[in-house]
């Protein structure tokens, strides 16, 4: 069985971010970009279940330009056989069904058995592709998941189901697995694996390549304007003695901020 692990790079969670003159997207000049946080335990999943076995080969796949191959060259160095990277001008202004339609062609071409993907972006944070991935496909769905097994055809998985609680999921496979913290520890890569990673396969297919037109992609949900929350006001310094302090503090906790 093919595992599939979508993958996608975002600015660095200590980026600096400033929205661009046109209010549509953000500077990327000095933007330090990373593999999506997420995504690393979705991909650190998939390696694990080729070593041990349950999977002959781990696929990543990307919609991204050129500039995420550095990242893809990485995923390949943790383990990765190889990666699709989607990339096609109609693309630039898609959403999220975009995306997932373009994955899910490069995914049933490549004939995978299980899909593993981050929980959300954390940049643009829709947490909404995997699960279009899924629709698209015909698939089941895990979303959240922090344990997983699999054997032959079926799965377990353990998913948080909201204030702590978690559930256990039973299922048969292909699958569409969304991965969160607790999964596994992500490895770093070595060295030899970094010299190796170079010689893996990078192959770029755009939508003619996966049988699809610019208007499957078409957006359907559309960006107006982008900004950034207000600047936080600066802190408030109280004085006086304690019994002052604690009492003024409570009021304002009370009747400014509302939270008591
Ligand atoms: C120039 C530009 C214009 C845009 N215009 C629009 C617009 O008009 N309307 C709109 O709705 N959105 C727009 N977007 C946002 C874009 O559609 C989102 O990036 C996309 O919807 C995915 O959402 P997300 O990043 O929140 O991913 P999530 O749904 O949070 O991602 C969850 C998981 O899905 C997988 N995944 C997500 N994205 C990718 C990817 N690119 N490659 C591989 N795997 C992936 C990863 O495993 C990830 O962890 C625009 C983006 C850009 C760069």
């Amino acid at each position: 069985m093919k595992i599939g692990v979508c993958l996608k790079q975002v600015p660095a969670t200590d980026s600096r971010v400033v929205v661009n003159a046109t209010a549509n997207g953000i500077v990327t000049n000095d933007v330090k970009w990373e593999i999506n946080p997420y995504d690393e335990y979705a991909l650190e999943e998939g390696v694990r279940l080729k070593q041990s076995g349950k999977g002959t080969e781990v696929v990543i796949f990307t919609v991204g330009g050129a500039d995420c191959e550095q990242r893809l060259r990485d995923a390949l160095a943790r383990g990765a056989d190889r990666v699709v990277r989607i990339e096609d001008p109609a693309l630039a202004g898609s959403d999220a069904l975009g995306y997932a339609r373009a994955l899910g062609a490069a995914i049933k071409a490549e004939d995978i058995g299980l899909l593993l993907c981050g929980r959300q972006a954390v940049d643009g944070d829709n947490g909404a592709v995997p699960a279009m991935i899924a629709e698209v496909l015909g698939w089941s769905q895990v979303s959240w998941i922090d344990k997983l097994g699999v054997e032959g055809a079926s799965f377990t998985a353990n998913r948080a189901a909201g204030r702590g609680s978690k559930e256990v999921v039973t299922g048969t496979l292909p699958a569409v697995f969304t991965c969160d913290k607790g999964l596994n520890e992500p490895r770093m890569a070595k060295l030899p694996d970094i010299m190796a990673a170079r010689k893996k396969a990078i192959v770029v297919k755009n939508l003619a390549a996966l049988g699809l037109d610019a208007g499957a992609v078409a957006a359907l949900v559309v960006e107006d304007a982008m900004s950034l929350p207000p600047a936080r006001p600066a802190g408030r310094k109280l004085t006086g003695d304690a019994a002052t302090v604690a009492h003024e503090l409570v009021r304002l906790l009370r009747e400014e901020a509302k939270v008591i």
